[in-house]
């Protein structure tokens, strides 16, 4: 009878808006599923429950038994721990899309903006466990089958921010595309006046989204930063110009055999790097290749060969006139790419075609890591008439990766769970320094975070840190610290959030009397990684006397971050004898070759 079709539609309409391939197709087929169903997810806090009441397919039930699982989280208070929040995120990039996931099960009402209307990168980034962990939590494997099979720990960047999208979709988040934010725009009184409160100027003008009224303001619209207050700190490395490059992937057998190169793996293999120089003239000082949709590469190349190989035109000092389109040779770029990937898979892929950008072009570009920014700060609350406003970043607008490296989405997770975190105590109404304070002390942490130091125990995780980090200390930031984050008034002019010279850069002692006994605290190895990558290490926060951990947290890092294996453990080190002496030379060497030039 007509019951019957209907609900036989309405599991066709799902599978489609499951199956979407694209940023479009996935919220037209999600309209249509709502129209058909006679629903509406502007009523954000029945949505979810509406829905799962009319999809009772086995496929949908699937679903919404992983979902079930995670909206039960104590911290959500069954959607009503955030209720009456309203939220607007910057850019629908994996941050922005987590964080919402996030804010709408608190209860919270999410609105999302993005400029584009497309999904379109082909990149792909690394995933740490507990990354996977958590997407399979969201039903990533009901969106895409393929996720993380086996020993797989990648995805392309479209594929994430498409499932991402569903889950935020189904949990009433709203999302709207061609709607770019340009400012946020001032209460123009008080509450009782009955204007407008906190606003965004976006573009187009007319779109409804300039009539929502919001509390809080979260920042993910990747490096490019445009929410005022927040100061950049910028690291300066020696010159880094990454290489991306996607080819097609047709799944063929002989494809399916070709190893893939971890990151990890590089400058150990130094006669990997010399061959490929010999053989082909391409230096590089890593490469990491992952098969995904496509056949990924990312490596770092030394500025000399770029020129010798006529991939650079005119060698400049001044990095983004380097790399400006008019000094690269496109053509001669993609042969060195494909020369790099050719010899990097042994000559095993059969037929290295490039798969295409968004434009239409060859899907390779370089990129200038030789400067790398992160937020001083990951929160603020603004106030005008009385009216408070909490602001924050998440993701690369937080803290940039090091592509090769991978640390993006994991490290920009986090930073999502933690904003969460912070609108929730916020909700429960906590003084602004309380919010920011304790937002300020889970900031310190972010950039030291590795896939050994954070709490194994993923099935426990949830957006209260303690459940997340080990030995939290969630109060090391004082309120008194975060006064400045606190503005009442108009914000002063000198905090914007281009302010790129504003390099803060400690000076750091490095012991050089010796190669073994004045590195046994492990405060010099930390010195040593807070002098190349400042970002990574607070290390003022560190105690003399914690030996063990101060040296397993700067093995850690030059493991994850550079790729150098240690010779021992903290403990290990901490414990016995002055390390051997060579084993030193040998450990210490490696961050010679890989830092020198550096300026100082
Ligand atoms: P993003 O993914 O950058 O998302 C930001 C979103 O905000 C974008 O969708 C953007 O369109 C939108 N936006 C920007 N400004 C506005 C505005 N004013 N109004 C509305 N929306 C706005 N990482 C790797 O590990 N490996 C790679 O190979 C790699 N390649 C990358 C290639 C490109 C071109 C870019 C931009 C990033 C790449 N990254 C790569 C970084 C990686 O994508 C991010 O670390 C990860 O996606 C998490 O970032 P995010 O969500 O914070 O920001």
């Amino acid at each position: 009878g007509e019951p019957e079709e209907e609900k036989d539609q309405a599991v066709k309409l799902f599978e489609h808006f499951i199956q979407a391939s694209t940023c479009k197709g996935t919220l037209n087929s999600f309209n249509i599923l709502c129209r058909h169903l006679d629903l509406d997810p502007v009523d954000h806090g029945t949505f979810y429950s509406s829905l799962k009441a009319k999809l009772t397919s086995w496929k949908a039930k699937a679903l919404w038994s992983k979902l079930d699982k995670r909206t039960c989280h104590k911290e959500y208070r069954k959607g009503q721990a955030c209720v009456g929040t309203k939220c607007l995120i910057i850019g629908g990039g994996p941050c922005g899309l987590r964080t919402a996931i996030e804010l709408a099960l608190l209860g919270a009402k999410v609105v999302v903006i993005e400029k584009r209307d497309t999904f379109s990168r082909n990149n792909v980034l690394h995933l740490w466990p507990y990354t996977i962990h958590d997407l399979k939590g969201l039903g990533a494997k009901k969106f895409y089958g393929k996720f993380c099979a086996g020993a797989i720990d990648h995805i392309s960047i479209r594929q994430l921010q498409l499932m991402l999208l569903k889950m935020a979709l189904l949990v009433a988040v709203e999302f709207h595309v061609n709607v770019e934010f340009v400012k946020l725009l001032e209460p123009s009184g008080h509450q009782e006046h009955d204007g407008p409160g906190w606003r965004a100027d976006i573009r187009p003008a007319d779109h409804p989204v300039a009539d929502f009224d919001f509390d809080v303001v979260v920042g993910a619209d990747g490096r490019r930063n445009t929410l005022e207050g927040f100061k950049r700190k910028e690291f300066r490395g020696k010159l880094a110009i990454a290489i991306t490059a996607n080819f097609v992937n047709r799944n063929t057998t002989a494809e399916a055999k070709v190893e893939e190169i971890s990151g990890v793996a590089f400058i150990f293999n130094q006669k990997f790097f010399l061959d490929l120089r010999e053989q082909t003239g391409v230096d590089l000082e890593n490469i990491v290749y992952y098969k995904d949709n496509t056949h990924y590469f990312v490596m770092t190349a030394k500025k000399q060969s770029l020129l010798d190989k006529g991939v650079i035109i005119h060698d400049y000092t001044d990095t983004e006139m380097l790399l400006s389109s008019e000094n690269v040779n496109q053509d001669a770029l993609l042969d060195y790419a494909r020369e790099a990937a050719d010899f990097g898979t042994n000559y095993q892929l059969p037929i290295l075609e490039f798969a295409m950008n968004a434009c239409g072009q060859p899907d390779v570009a370089m990129f200038d890591f030789t400067s790398m920014y992160a937020s001083e700060n990951a929160g603020l609350v603004r106030e005008r008439f009385g009216r408070q406003l909490l602001v924050a970043l998440v993701g690369d607008s937080l803290l940039e990766p090091f592509w090769p490296m991978g640390t993006g989405c994991a490290r920009g997770f986090l930073a999502a769970f933690d904003t969460a975190w912070m609108v929730k105590r916020w909700a429960e109404g906590r003084t602004p320094l309380e919010v920011l304070a304790e937002r300020e002390s889970l900031y310190r942490i972010l950039p030291q975070t590795t896939p050994e130091n954070i709490g194994k125990n993923f099935e426990q995780y949830t957006i209260d840190p303690g459940t997340r980090y080990p030995n939290l200390n969630s109060t090391c930031v004082r309120q008194n610290q975060v006064r400045n984050l606190y503005i009442n008034g108009e914000l002063p002019v000198t905090s914007t959030s281009l302010e790129r010279n504003g390099t803060i850069r400690r000076p750091v002692n490095l012991a050089r009397r010796d190669l073994t006994t004045s590195w046994k605290n492990g405060l010099a190895f930390c010195a040593l990684i807070h002098r190349f990558r400042a970002h990574l290490i607070d290390y003022d926060s560190l105690n003399e006397e914690q030996s063990a951990s101060n040296i397993q947290l700067a093995f850690d890092l030059a493991e994850q971050e550079f790729g150098i294996r240690p010779f021992t453990t903290g403990e290990g080190m901490a414990a016995g004898q002055d390390p051997d002496k060579s084993s030193m030379v040998i450990y210490l060497s490696k961050f010679y070759e890989l830092f020198c030039g550096t300026p100082m």
